[in-house]
């Protein structure tokens, strides 16, 4: 059984595939977070703006199987089977994802992105591994695709994760109120350090989910 907060189709505003087409799926739950504000201080992770409580969203739920969930993501997708793509997200998706639900989307012709707090090792059949670690946990999945590094961060900092195997970096600011600052300090370290490039949340820009 599935647990999914909401699945919907939009463009992808992040990082190396931002404008693209895809379903997002997000699944229920996170093992840095309850998603509880009361529980926010004592968190593993401090600074997440998504609601991933329960299965309520837009076309979430629970699913029986890998084929019912992977149809109900195929629903969303209006364009060619050619192109079909879906970012797994969450919550933490890797609490959930498994292999049956992988070899079911490839056979339906998906393209398949997780985003991950990388606190799990990620399954190499998935096609784009895009890694955001979060300050003071363990980083499991440590190569990837995608390296997502929310900036700054106390405590975690480009540096800690120099050694990673990951094909591409992004500095992505931290949104909230010191969203300006934060992005002037990006911009600031992506000019020092060309192999950073910086990611902004595009789809909050033009106010898409
Ligand atoms: S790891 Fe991701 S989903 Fe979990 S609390 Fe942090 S930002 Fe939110």
């Amino acid at each position: 059984m599935y647990q999914v907060k909401e699945i919907f189709l939009t463009l992808q505003g992040e990082g190396a595939h931002a404008g693209r087409t895809a379903v997002f799926c997000r699944f229920s739950g996170c093992n840095l977070w309850s998603g509880r504000e009361q529980d926010r201080d004592s968190a593993g992770c401090s600074f997440c703006d998504t609601d991933f409580i329960g299965a309520d969203g837009p076309d979430g739920g629970s699913f029986a199987g890998a084929e019912i969930l992977t149809a109900a993501i195929l629903a969303q997708w209006q364009g060619s089977s050619e192109h079909r793509f879906v970012v797994l997200t969450g919550g933490e998706p890797m609490l959930q994802v498994d292999e049956a639900l992988i070899s079911t989307l490839h056979h339906h012709g998906f393209e398949i992105a997780i985003e991950t707090n990388g606190t799990f090792e990620v399954p190499r059949s998935i096609d784009w591994i895009c890694v955001s670690p979060k300050a003071g946990t363990e980083l499991v999945q440590r190569s990837g695709d995608e390296l997502k590094l929310v900036y700054p961060q106390a405590d975690l900092g480009p540096s800690d994760v120099a050694g990673f195997e990951f094909r591409f970096r992004y500095l992505q600011p931290m949104d909230g109120p010191d969203l300006i600052a934060n992005t002037a300090g990006a911009v600031a370290f992506c000019r020092s350090n060309p192999h950073w490039r910086l990611s902004l949340q595009t789809h909050k820009l033009i106010g898409i989910p």
